[in-house]
């Protein structure tokens, strides 16, 4: 169904056209600009229908290796920096210095999910901060807060489901595929995290991603102990 949609929009365009002997020149420009969209929309949709199946045709992360969390974190910030364009507040808290035992490629994708997220669901003036930080048991922990449009509660436990929306037109008017927290889980499990979500209606939402102590790579942790 998500893929047939933009398929037979494109489709009934191109039936239109070529059933005209001479299409009007008007059409045409209006056409084109509404198949690409579409094309747009299929391509995204098949990226992210592939990362899934890759993640869930192996159990394990891909390559496991130190990756250096607070790197990518300042890399997703100039991310966001250049999704919100100057419509939000949005800020980096590095007070973490641990690195994180996986695969950086999955963990860069599912931060990166979450943050184009907050973007998407904050409207202009909002604020959207990432952090890294230590938990209390010797783990660290990677969040994204927004003071966006929030989701009841009653939505929480499906989020992650594929194709889940709360509001259909406000994803697909983002640009969303139904399919970013279903990745996030799927690498979050991966990397034996835990994907923890708060939200309130309107006052905006917290994604965060719990890494257990296990994962933490070993000389990073002795840099935060000699740095606090
Ligand atoms: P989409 O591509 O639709 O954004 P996701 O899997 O990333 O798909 O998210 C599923 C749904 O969760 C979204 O459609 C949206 O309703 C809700 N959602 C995700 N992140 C946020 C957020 N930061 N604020 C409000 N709603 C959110």
């Amino acid at each position: 169904h998500e893929l047939r949609t933009p398929l037979t929009v494109i489709g009934g365009f191109l039936e239109t056209l070529s059933d005209i002997e001479t299409p009007d020149p008007a059409l045409i420009r209006r056409s084109l600009p509404l198949m690409s969209d579409q094309a747009k929309r299929m391509q995204m949709l098949v990226e992210d229908l592939l990362t899934l199946s890759r993640l869930e045709s192996d159990a394990n992360p891909g390559r496991e290796e130190p990756v250096n969390v607070p790197d990518v974190a300042r890399g997703l910030y100039h991310d966001a920096l250049a999704l919100s364009a100057g419509r939000h507040k949005v800020t980096l808290l590095l007070e973490s210095t641990a690195w994180i035992i996986g695969a950086e490629d999955e963990l860069r994708s599912a931060f990166g999910n979450l943050v184009s997220n907050a973007i998407r669901y904050t409207p202009e003036q909002g604020e959207v901060r990432l952090s890294w930080k230590s938990t209390a048991d010797g783990g660290a922990v990677f969040s994204v807060k927004d003071s966006g449009i929030g989701i009841e509660p009653q939505h929480l436990p499906r989020l992650t489901e594929r194709f889940y929306r709360v509001d259909r037109g406000r994803s697909r008017e983002t640009g969303g595929t139904g399919l970013g927290l279903a990745i996030v889980k799927h690498v979050v499990n991966r990397h034996a995290a835990k994907l923890e979500i708060s939200s309130e209606p309107g006052q905006g939402s917290t994604f965060s991603v719990v890494f257990p102590e296990s994962r933490i790579a070993a000389d990073t942790a002795a840099t935060l102990k000699t740095a606090s």
